[in-house]
């Protein structure tokens, strides 16, 4: 079984569409970790598109404050102008879905997904400087995560905790053996909005089979994306970061 490991799509339809052309099909099913919509300019488009593609998906913080689970006054001022645009255009039938999107961790199959930290989905995983906070929620030898917008991730054995490497600039991809006796945590990257320095769409394919996480990238039209977001009268910052992946 291959897996399209999504997250942090954030509204922007070139990227996503630049990841599923990337991907090629070549997976069974697709998982999203949340925040499909904020910051970008197509919220519909994207939520459309997971409701009918997306197999297992959970919510984020953006997706929480566009539908009214989350106070957007937490946010930085260009954050909480999209979360309020994105909640005014969404339509009834997106809005139901992302206000249906269930908390992480959440077990599929043989690994789990989660937004953000496992205890709480709202807090980031930068480090496991202190990994007996994580290892009681792992359930699985596999975690998937987001909401750092960080490709990567972290692998630990008995108190033994190293970093995983990334995909190398220039590079199309990245394979992660998955050892047995480790436990991996790993972020599959955004989609919409990499702030890791590499403007690319990040995602991942994890295959069952071969026991392997391939870290990913693809150009997409950032242009295009921009300028939606600039068209859409949402804060400039937001179409120029993309630019950049900061
Ligand atoms: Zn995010």
């Amino acid at each position: 079984m291959r897996y399209l490991v999504l997250s942090d799509i954030h509204s922007n339809w070139e990227a996503l569409e630049a990841v599923l052309r990337h991907a090629g099909g070549a997976h069974d099913a697709i998982v999203c970790l949340g925040d499909l919509v904020g910051y970008g300019a197509d919220p519909n488009r994207v939520v459309e598109w997971a409701r009918k593609e997306v197999s297992v998906a959970i919510r984020g913080n953006h997706d929480k404050a566009a539908v009214g689970l989350l106070d957007p006054a937490w946010f930085n001022p260009a954050a909480r102008e999209a979360a309020e645009w994105t909640a005014s255009v969404l339509t009834p039938e997106n809005y139901a879905y992302l206000r249906r999107l269930p908390r992480g961790p959440l077990s599929v199959g043989q690994f789990q997904i989660m937004h953000g930290h496992p205890a709480d989905e709202d807090e980031y995983l930068w480090d496991l400087a202190t990994p007996d906070d994580v290892l009681p929620f792992l359930a699985r030898p596999l975690a998937f995560f987001g909401h750092t917008h960080i490709q990567g991730g972290f692998r630990l054995r008995r108190g033994a905790v190293s970093g995983l490497e990334d995909v190398a600039e220039g590079e199309a991809g990245f394979r992660v053996a998955l050892l047995p006796g480790w436990k991996y945590l790993i972020n599959p990257g955004s989609v919409g909005q990499p702030r890791d320095g590499d403007p690319r769409a990040a995602y991942a394919i994890f295959d069952t089979e071969a026991a392997e996480v391939e870290l990913r990238r693809c150009v997409y039209a950032v242009e295009v994306a921009q300028a939606k977001i600039l068209r859409a009268g949402l804060p400039a910052v937001l179409a120029e970061r993309l630019k950049a992946g900061v």
